[in-house]
């Protein structure tokens, strides 16, 4: 595909989410930039017109709220949690009283990783952004900082919470919605092949066919978490993937340029904006979930026949294959799998609590009945329950 081609195909996406920064949101003197946030909305408005579905995930609650409360939101897990309180409701209004000028309605959405990982709650939050889509509303999202379990990721060795920031939360839900878009502004014109505010020989990349394992390293120093809010660029890098996973396009664009938005849906608009990334494949919905939007609470280790078995013949995970078992987890939760280096490859969903994991590992499918007593499934993970990574 040419580049024109791409660019067309951008414009014309259909569904599409807007991830905002904290630092767009904000000017110099770390207050609300309301040219800014107001021409987002002005331009969403207009998008919205053309028949588009908008959908906004917002940072900036912490930082505004922060400046309210005159405190620094980095001093405990607690001051940051009262400023998220704090600033949300002075976000929220923002949009709400914006949007309201051009007649739109809106709807505040908070979530936490608990609202993905159980695959109920996931199901429903799916069911309910499409209502308020098909109402005409547009959902305005951030994480549900003030009640947020995303610090147990530092207490427990195998935790690992499925969103942290506001990168990998705007990923999600392009995922959950079936966006055709991901538009992620940020202070930064795109990827670099460098660190542009080091070397000025940087090159921005245009378009990114696949995020690839080694991508971080071609990219390594221009991976510095921008300062402000909670995503760098390898957590953009990992939204990335998610989207361009579920068959998605994305873009990651300067957020500061002025009309940003309009520009990259502009037809007559021919300059090279942003960093493009290209849909890789299209996973099926669920192994989406199981990839991507589960807390993880335990890794299995694996050896190289079960690597090969699982990543190369798309087989079902068997107790024989199992040579290490870290953290705990109940019949059906979404387990970590990794090889005997540590390496994390897929993620499934167990068939056996981590304690009956642990009794039956390294032994055949034909032994399970007589080492618990009973017996539901010859495979601790079965294949259609694997996703890939
Ligand atoms: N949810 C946070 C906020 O509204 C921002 C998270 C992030 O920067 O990714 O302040």
């Amino acid at each position: 595909m040419s580049y024109e081609e791409i660019r067309n195909k951008l414009k014309e996406s259909k569904r599409i989410v807007f991830k905002f920064g904290t630092n767009v949101l904000r000017n110099d003197f770390k207050e609300i930039s309301l040219s800014r946030i107001y021409t987002f909305i002005e331009d969403i408005a207009l998008l919205k017109k053309e028949g588009k579905e908008p959908i906004i995930v917002t940072s900036g609650a912490v930082g505004l709220g922060a400046k309210r409360l005159n405190v620094d939101s980095s001093e405990s897990m607690s001051v940051k949690q009262a400023c998220a309180a704090v600033g949300q409701s002075r976000l929220m209004s923002i949009y709400e009283d914006g949007f309201d000028k051009y007649g739109i309605i809106t709807a505040q959405i908070l979530l936490t990783e608990e609202d993905f990982t159980h695959r109920r709650k996931y199901l429903s939050l799916h069911d309910t952004l499409n209502t308020l889509i098909g109402l005409g509303t547009i959902p305005v999202i951030n994480q549900n900082d003030t009640v947020s379990t995303e610090e147990l990721d530092f207490y427990q060795d195998a935790f690992e919470v499925c969103f942290s920031d506001n990168d990998k939360l705007s990923a999600l839900v392009a995922s959950e919605l079936d966006a055709d878009l991901l538009v992620v502004l940020s202070d930064i014109e795109g990827l670099y092949n460098d660190n542009p505010k080091i070397n000025p020989d940087a090159k921005k990349i245009d378009v990114v066919e696949k995020v690839t394992d080694d991508f971080e390293d071609f990219t390594r120093n221009a991976l510095s978490p921008v300062s402000g809010g909670r995503g760098g660029m390898k957590t953009k890098l990992s939204a990335m993937k998610v989207v361009t996973r579920s068959g998605g396009m994305a873009v990651i664009a300067n957020g500061k340029t002025p009309h940003i938005i309009r520009r990259l849906f502009d037809k007559d608009e021919t300059e090279k904006l942003g960093t493009i990334f290209l849909p890789t494949e299209n996973l099926a919905n669920k192994k989406r979930w199981i990839a991507y939007a589960t807390n993880i609470q335990a890794r299995l280790v694996v050896n190289d026949g079960a690597k090969k078995a699982l990543s190369k013949e798309f087989k079902s995970l068997l107790p024989i294959g199992i040579i290490d078992i870290e953290g705990d987890c109940q019949k059906g939760d979404i387990v970590s799998i990794v090889d005997s280096q540590g390496n994390e490859f897929a993620r499934g969903m167990v068939n056996y609590n981590c304690s009956d994991c642990k009794r039956i590992m390294g032994h055949h499918s034909d032994e399970i009945l007589g080492i618990l007593g009973y017996k539901n499934y010859d495979a601790v993970i079965t294949r259609d329950n694997i996703a890939l990574l």
